[in-house]
């Protein structure tokens, strides 16, 4: 059997590789803790289930849904964007339903990258801001996100050749891995590199709901200009527990949805309409306030970690949003062997920074997904095996 040229040029996915340890340190009788996916643990919300329960007992949505999706699904969006952001969408022309950010920012580099051209990645990012333009057989250049600059990438250290042979560039505030904001000012530079450059900048706001200390993420969108040049992928996955649910869309610029739209209208045939009713009761009022209620959860276990990791003398910052802690590994270590370590020594699992891009090295990432004894628990074998 012959596989693709494009299948083999493609890296192991790193969270497949991760498991496959788990599995062997299960196996052989450890106790697992597991820090290293960010599947949120808590359930999905009562009001979602009883959404999706009512719709799927409803003949109506039995059948192939459009890959326009519901009024009901796209008017939602439009009026939680009006809400939360401040932000107008038509819901003709400027929503349409993705089955979760990583299909959405996949199949868009299908929708615009041709051999020769590029992807702008941030790096360390999302692995399908790079294993994306790779299957669709063009490049992506990376971009440094550093500490120096608060994560956020040099726009103007992008060489004329990328500027030339950009036609995308991936974003994503609140950021993961780094837990990184955006700073005041930065989703304007975009906006003008962009225009200047003729770039359709997608930005994946994951975690725009998971918020701390009273930081509220703005929606790229909200940016003069932004939806000229761009689109942001709202995902229901990180904010509202729901990662089985396979539920995002895509908004902004209506030429860029549109060409989404047509790709996918060739490779899938829409999501499941009683889940669109199910994300239209998230996108409610209601669900605004659970997420606020789940952000309180993990602001409280993030700063359970970043109090245990300073304990024993690692330098690291408090982030003001996502699922992640982001932390330098001690002096002597690369991030993997540290990983690994850490693995061997206390049956902790955390994910090693150089699996997210170059630029990951030297940080190992810490995801608050697991309950507070347990997160605790993890802490204290990390202190007993590492400390000092
Ligand atoms: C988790 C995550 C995704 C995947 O979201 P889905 O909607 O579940 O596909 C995409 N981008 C980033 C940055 C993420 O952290």
């Amino acid at each position: 059997m012959k596989t693709s040229e494009r299948l083999d040029r493609l890296p192991t996915y790193l969270f497949a590789e991760i498991e496959r340890k788990i599995a062997e340190k299960k196996a052989a009788g450890v106790d697992v803790i597991s820090l290293g996916i960010g599947d949120p643990d808590m359930p999905t919300p009562q009001l979602v289930i009883d959404a999706l329960a009512a719709g799927a007992a409803d003949p109506g949505t039995h059948q192939y849904p459009s890959n326009r999706g519901r009024a009901e699904y796209r008017d939602a969006f439009a009026a939680f964007y009006r809400r939360r952001f401040g932000v107008e969408l038509d819901p003709e022309t400027e929503i349409v339903p993705a089955l979760g950010a990583k299909e959405c920012v996949f199949n868009l580099n299908l929708a615009f990258l041709d051999p020769g051209t590029v992807a702008l990645a941030a790096d360390p990012g999302y692995p399908v801001y790079t294993g994306g333009p790779l299957i669709a057989g063009a490049d992506s250049v990376l971009m440094p996100l550093v500490p120096e600059l608060g994560f956020v990438p040099d726009l103007d250290a992008i060489d004329a050749d990328a500027r030339e042979r950009a036609r995308l560039m991936f974003l994503n505030y609140p950021n993961n891995p780094t837990g990184a904001v955006a700073p005041d000012g930065f989703f304007e530079r975009v906006v003008e590199f962009a225009r200047a450059n003729d770039i359709l900048v997608v930005h994946d706001a994951s975690y725009t709901e998971t918020t701390f200390d009273g930081y509220v993420a703005p929606s790229f969108l909200e940016t003069p200009g932004a939806k000229e040049v761009g689109v942001e992928i709202f995902s229901l996955s990180k904010g509202y527990n729901m990662t089985g649910w396979r539920t995002a869309a895509i908004v902004g610029n209506a030429d860029a949805v549109n060409a989404y739209w047509k790709l996918k209208t060739n490779i899938d045939s829409g999501m499941f309409e009683a889940v669109q009713l199910a994300a239209v009761a998230a996108l409610s009022q209601e669900g605004d306030r659970i997420a606020r209620e789940m952000s309180a959860v993990y602001a409280r276990r993030r700063d359970l970690v970043v109090d245990a990791l300073r304990a024993i003398g690692v330098d690291v910052r408090s982030p003001k949003g996502t699922i992640y802690v982001w932390a330098p590994v001690p002096e002597g270590h690369s991030s993997a062997s540290y990983c690994e370590h850490v693995l061997e020594e206390s049956g902790v699992v955390v994910s090693p920074g150089g699996a997210y891009g170059p630029n990951g090295e030297g940080f190992f990432r810490i995801s608050l997904t697991m309950d507070d004894d347990r997160l605790a628990e993890a802490m204290e074998r990390l202190r007993s095996s590492l400390g000092g």
